[in-house]
């Protein structure tokens, strides 16, 4: 078989089938030969260690027994029968069973003749039994000793109940390893191969799948992580090399009058030198002629908005309009009234377009979008609508991205014949690791400074039967003018039960802090917007001192007032939204509190993550325990976790080896971004296969 026919579909592999393949394919992506052999081992296992029955725990995985099947029948159960077979050793006997696929199993199974069985035992009934085992006879068993150290391919329930044993699979491997004759294309550049002393690709194909020893194991896993990272790095840098070449921007070239003036006159504080770098950053990328694709990372209260609005008037004074689109109204809002407040005297016009906005005042506002009279339009989603037309959008800001969907912002590029620079700001840390691997072909820029003068948030974490001890600290602090916020989780599953939560907890608190000494606002979901409004502002006037709440108030809300964010069940919080709404405190000059209510009884990740608050104030190291908790995948949502279904390579894990995958990638892009010197040209031929499948998540398409 040659190299060229890796690409033959799998149902030509001999023992596979059309049945098979079709399981193959649905259930662990295998389509083709190629595709069979970047399935690699989860683990290995020693083949020659053996169980004996009588050593056997109650949960024993990957369990290794010599023995022979003294009896076969089966068992009616709810739904057909189950088929068991009594295996015995010296030592003692167990079950083996089988629920799917007896009838032809029940043919194989030779009575009297020794086995080797391999598998997972359970406890059941007072008897050890193991489903669906893998089994060879003994006397093939020992023909196939050579291997020392056996793999174990992932599987599913279905490939085990359908019969797609680890024994299998690692069978039509071998053959296909056997068989192909010329070996694997090196695809990583000889002096990349050499600097790092990496084996090749045909060795380490090989070795992973039947590792001679765990020296070998160890060099083969490193070659083909380095090479899964390398390769990512690749179609990154290859794609921000072509953003840049290809897609012109408009050059804000001049810094005028509205920046200068807003700069001089309208700035209230002095700029952190955080927020200074990043507009240095902003300002380079505005000036050149390629378009901006900036991410602006910074915690929150790290000042973006200032520095948002800053970019905005470099547009404006270019001739150009601006948008800014927030996930919710009341953000929204809240933006629209401090660029207000932040531009008063200055001789700019802004817009407010949300759902809410009636119709008549809505056309008003089309107009002036279209006409040019309108510098900067603030919103939602109702930004998007098809009949928001501008007459020249520059810049566009997205706050709190991850909110958004793709499609969406590539709604935002299409509103123009060219697209607008693009600056999207978020206030969840991506921790560094994924930033790098997934937002490599953006530029990112990051305030990793506070503005001086605040005082971190002090968090603690208080149990249900600390409550009465809890109210009478928010008394003490309301006494002192400061007011609180209550939050309550609020999911889909059990919305009907959170909400009588959120009920109760008002209305025990309405005992607890009786009218008219206090007033209590109230938001949530299932109000109309205007009450929600209406309460909000309540609250932000300093006529309520308690604001109950769903996680309506997560993002962005600014009332520096408030000094008191208590989070109920706070166990049902992830990491990222409870740093989020412990965000909300801590925004005036007084000394503000966290304080997480939950039960007794926690699991261990909810009480690593409320020890994580407990601990930590800084977002990225926050960040990174929620990777290491939930893993990737779940951490960016399910649309952005393609990119993330790593073949071999564990982007927590293997941190150091992507570091160092991207070093190398980036030092070859500098010495030869088209990758056309000779040397390169199977590393360039690799990635323009890549580049073909279109399997990097496109940020903006
Ligand atoms: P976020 O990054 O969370 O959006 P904001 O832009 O809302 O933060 O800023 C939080 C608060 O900090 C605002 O009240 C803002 O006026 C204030 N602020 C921003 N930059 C500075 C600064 N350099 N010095 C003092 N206060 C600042
Ligand atoms: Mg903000």
């Amino acid at each position: 078989m040659n190299h060229g026919d890796l690409q033959t579909p799998i149902n030509f592999l001999k023992g596979v089938g059309p049945n098979r393949s079709t399981l193959l394919q649905s259930e662990l992506g295998i389509k083709t030969y190629q595709d069979l052999l970047q399935v690699f081992p989860n683990r290995y296992i020693d083949k020659t260690k053996y169980h004996t029955i009588s050593q056997l725990e109650r949960q024993s995985a990957d369990v290794q027994i010599i023995g022979r099947i003294t009896d076969v029948y089966e068992v009616d159960q709810k739904r057909g029968t189950r088929l068991v077979a009594t295996f015995s050793d010296p030592t003692g006997s167990l079950d083996l069973v089988w629920f799917r696929g007896q009838k032809w199993i029940k043919k194989q199974l030779k009575a009297g003749s020794e086995y080797v069985v391999f598998g997972r035992v359970n406890w059941y009934n007072g008897r050890f039994s193991m489903p669906h085992p893998d089994m060879e006879l003994s006397s093939e068993h020992r023909k196939g000793l050579r291997i020392k150290m056996q793999p174990v391919y992932p599987s599913t329930e279905k490939l085990s109940n359908r019969g797609i044993t680890n024994r299998l699979m690692s069978g039509w491997v071998k053959q296909l390893l056997e068989e192909l004759e010329s070996p694997f294309k090196e695809t990583l550049p000889k002096g990349i191969l050499s600097s790092l002393s990496l084996i090749g690709k045909s060795q380490a194909m090989r070795q992973v799948h039947f590792p001679e020893d765990t020296t070998q194991l160890a060099k083969a896993q490193f070659r083909l992580k380095f090479e899964e990272f390398f390769f990512i790095q690749l179609q990154l840098l290859t794609k921000k090399i072509l953003r840049k070449r290809k897609i012109k921007g408009f050059p804000f070239e001049q810094v005028g009058d509205q920046f200068h003036q807003f700069y001089k006159e309208n700035l209230p504080f002095e700029l952190t030198g955080a927020q200074k770098k990043v507009m240095k950053e902003i300002r380079a990328d505005l000036g050149s002629k390629a378009q901006m694709n900036r991410l602006l990372q910074g915690d929150v209260g790290s000042g973006k908005t200032v520095v948002a609005l800053m970019a905005m008037l470099l547009a404006i004074d270019n001739g150009f309009q601006a948008c800014l689109m927030a996930p919710t109204e009341i953000l929204a809002n809240q933006h629209y009234n401090s660029l207000i407040s932040l531009l008063v005297d200055m001789p700019i016009k802004i817009s407010l377009l949300t759902g809410s906005v009636k119709k008549s005042v809505r056309k008003g506002i089309h107009e002036a979008l279209e006409d040019g009279s309108l510098h900067i339009l603030v919103g939602t989603h109702a930004v998007l609508e098809d009949k928001v037309q501008f007459k020249n959008l520059g810049l566009a800001i997205i706050d709190e991205q991850h909110r958004f969907g793709v499609a969406q912002r590539s709604k935002l590029w299409h509103k123009n014949e060219r697209p607008p620079h693009i600056l999207v700001m978020t206030a969840t840390p991506i921790p560094r690791t994924l930033a790098m691997s997934l937002y490599g072909d953006l530029d990112i820029s990051v305030i990793d400074e506070l503005p001086p003068g605040r005082k971190p948030v002090k968090t603690a974490h208080r149990f249900d039967k600390n409550r009465l001890q809890v109210f009478a600290f928010l008394r003490d602090e309301i006494k002192k003018e400061r007011q609180v916020y209550v939050v309550y989780p609020l999911i889909k599953e059990s919305e009907a039960l959170d909400y009588k939560d959120l009920m109760d907890g008002y209305e025990s608190l309405s005992r607890e802090f009786p009218m008219p000494d206090y007033q209590i606002s109230i938001v949530h979901g299932k109000m109309k917007s205007e009450d929600k409004e209406y309460e909000m502002s309540r609250f932000v006037k300093g006529e309520t001192q308690i604001m109950v709440a769903t996680t309506v108030i997560e993002v962005g809300v600014d009332i520096p007032n408030a000094s008191v964010m208590i989070i109920e069940s706070a166990e049902r919080f992830g990491l990222s939204q409870l740093h989020q709404l412990r965000g909300r405190v801590g925004r005036g000059a007084d000394q503000s509190y966290c304080i997480l209510m939950s039960a007794d009884q926690l699991t261990q990740d909810a009480q690593t993550r409320l020890e994580t608050m407990v601990a930590t104030n800084d977002g990225f190291e926050i960040a990174e325990v929620d990777l290491k908790l939930r893993g990737p995948g779940d951490l960016m949502g399910t649309q952005q976790s393609g990119i993330l279904a790593l073949k071999i390579a564990d982007i927590v894990k293997d941190n150091d080896i992507l570091k160092t995958a991207r070093y190398h990638a980036l030092e070859l892009m500098k010495l030869d971004p088209d990758l056309s010197a000779q040397e390169n040209s199977n590393t360039r031929q690799t990635l323009d296969v890549l580049l073909k499948e279109k399997n990097i998540w496109n940020y903006i398409s």
